[in-house]
């Protein structure tokens, strides 16, 4: 379609300069044989998955659950908590904007360490809310005098992503305990955990959650379906917290929040544990083997806790990210702060390790052999 001529109504001061989101991929022309740029379990759904979502299509002439009850019912199960502890969505970032637009009137702040998720500052500008970000310390890790020094009178969310995307970086569950206890009660205070299954042993990790949220009634834990669930492209992802604050994201969120099939795949997800296992374990193995293999070629690599790795190259990011896509590789890239590189399967990264070979010896004949970073 053509632009018309004829001017529209002018949209919300709100809009403008609002950064854009997933640039890593916008613009893509090439398909790219590995696809490390966004944090995907690189496996397809089981059969049992992919039968219940079959199975739940026969029924899409019907509505499905006004509020996502059959799978927040399971999910309580699993976490050990009361019903209305717990609201589902069509992916964790619509709920952490439904959060933000249910606490955030214009000019209040959200305060995040920064380099953090990409899509926060952007929520926080359509809120209206004004971003505060607070700088990572030198090993890419949350700091947290540094955030309790940042909290003011307008801060109304903290925001902390654990494990870090995209530095895969993570606070001790000891230290996140320490932190929240020393927030203030009145900010809520959101931990976005996408990452957690990665990050430790599944059952420990319920438990924990549990045990925190019946301490702090201002926090809200953000989980999702979509990385070591495996499944990104059905869109679910859920909210626990304190029923009074579910209720804040209920009056925010339209009815019907997830079609029957996402429900039913996220269902059929729940009841195979051993498959999100599995998926932790050969990230595990994948990621030390990437992680090991980068170092050996020179390339800095921060510690990570998630399913994925960070090169705090610096301006090396986008010559780098050009170098992998010739080899086929599809990574993210921070201009001017470094690349993210997916975890994928053992055929991915023999493929990432083949290229950054020849990304050292590039480096070398241009004569700029050194990276920036630590
Ligand atoms: C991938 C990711 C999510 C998940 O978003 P969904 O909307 O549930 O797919 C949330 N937070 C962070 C930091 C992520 O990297």
């Amino acid at each position: 379609m053509s632009i018309s001529h004829f001017s529209i109504p002018r949209p919300s001061d709100r809009l403008d300069d609002i950064p854009g989101y997933g640039r890593g991929r916008a613009g893509q022309t090439v398909s790219f044989r590995h696809r490390l740029g966004s944090n995907e379990a690189p496996d397809a759904p089981s059969p049992s998955v992919q039968a219940a979502v079959a199975a739940a299509f026969a029924g899409v002439n019907r509505y499905p659950d006004l509020r996502g009850e059959t799978l927040s019912e399971a999910l309580v199960r699993r976490h050990g908590l009361s019903p209305d502890a717990v609201a589902v969505g069509a992916g964790s970032i619509v709920i952490l904007d439904q959060l933000i637009r249910a606490w955030c009137d214009p000019g209040d702040e959200v305060v995040t360490p920064w380099r953090s998720y990409e899509a926060y500052p952007i929520l926080a500008a359509l809120a209206g809310a004004r971003m505060v970000e607070v700088p990572l310390d030198g090993s890419a890790r949350l700091d947290p005098a540094k955030l309790l020094a940042a909290v003011g009178p307008r801060c109304r969310v903290v925001l902390i992503c654990n494990p870090n995307n995209p530095t895969g970086t993570a606070l001790s569950e000891d230290a996140i305990d320490a932190l929240l206890a020393s927030l203030p009660q009145d900010v809520l205070v959101i931990l976005d955990e996408a990452y957690a299954d990665y990050a430790g042993d599944a059952a420990d990790v319920a438990a924990r959650l549990a045990r925190r949220l019946s301490r702090h009634a201002n926090l809200a834990v953000l989980r999702t379906f979509s990385k070591a669930w495996g499944l990104a492209g059905m869109r679910v992802g859920y909210c626990l917290a304190d029923p009074r604050i579910i209720a804040a994201v209920h009056a925010v969120q339209p009815p019907f929040p997830l079609p029957t099939p996402a429900l039913a795949a996220a269902l059929a997800s729940l009841a195979e544990p051993e498959a999100v296992a599995a998926r932790v374990a050969t990230n595990a193995t994948e990621r030390a083997r990437l992680s090991d293999g980068l170092v050996k070629t020179g390339l800095p690599v921060a510690d990570s806790a998630a399913n994925f790795i960070w090169l705090p190259v610096g301006d090396d990011a986008e010559r780098l990210t050009a170098h992998l896509a010739a080899a086929g590789i599809a990574v993210r890239c921070f201009a001017g702060e470094g690349v993210r590189i997916t975890t994928g399967t053992a055929v991915d990264t023999d493929a990432v390790l083949g290229a950054a070979a020849g990304w050292d010896a590039r480096n070398l004949r241009a004569g700029s052999g050194q990276n920036k970073g630590s």
